[in-house]
């Protein structure tokens, strides 16, 4: 079974602070043009995307160097919606290839200590239901260790205590400092 785990991408969609808003313009239409098309212009980080290292280290490698299988791999959702602080290492009770934060929109992220952690165990994707994985510090804790993080996903409650295969491709964006993407995660079926 297959998982959706994007928001959806309009001009409605919210946007961190300070980012550019999600613009979809008509760009061609059937009636007049004889074809149908949309001209966008919308921020790397709009709606569910991944972060590259590049987006906080300096040198650090963009969106379009860092190989397919990095966006792939099993997952495990861990379950932090009744969390009244900033997720820490003892919270992380389980861990696989890609790690992702079920908050349920409660404001809760990760902490330095927690990115340590991840890091230490030799996580490579980290992914959060809220527009951020944590401060500046968590995120270079991430990044300088080249472990992607995934912001904005949803239908996370899906996954818990599933076992699943995680998707999350970004678009080859020359120099990116990361990428809207579509993901998804695909549930081992229970025999
Ligand atoms: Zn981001």
């Amino acid at each position: 079974m297959i998982v959706d785990l994007t928001l959806e991408l309009s001009e409605e969609t919210t946007v961190y602070p300070g980012d550019p808003r999600v613009e979809i313009r008509k760009w061609t239409a059937i009636e007049k043009d004889g074809y149908y098309t949309n001209a966008l212009f919308l921020g790397e980080h709009s709606g569910t995307h991944v972060d590259a290292p590049a987006h906080f280290i300096p040198g650090g490698k963009t969106i379009d160097e860092i190989p397919l299988e990095r966006f792939i791999g099993k997952g495990v959702v861990l379950d932090v919606s009744s969390l009244n602080e900033n997720i820490k290492p003892q919270d992380i009770t389980k861990s696989a290839e890609v790690v992702l934060f079920y908050t349920g929109g409660r404001e809760v992220y990760l902490s330095e200590e927690g990115a340590k952690y991840l890091v230490e165990l030799g996580v490579k994707v980290v992914g959060i239901d809220a527009p951020t994985i944590g401060d500046s510090s968590t995120h270079k804790v991430l990044l300088s260790n080249e472990v992607v993080i995934f912001e904005n996903l949803t239908n996370l409650q899906k996954l818990i205590g599933k076992e699943f295969t995680f998707f999350g491709v970004p678009l080859k964006i020359k120099n990116g400092s990361g990428s809207p993407v579509r993901a998804f995660a695909i549930i081992k079926e229970e025999e």
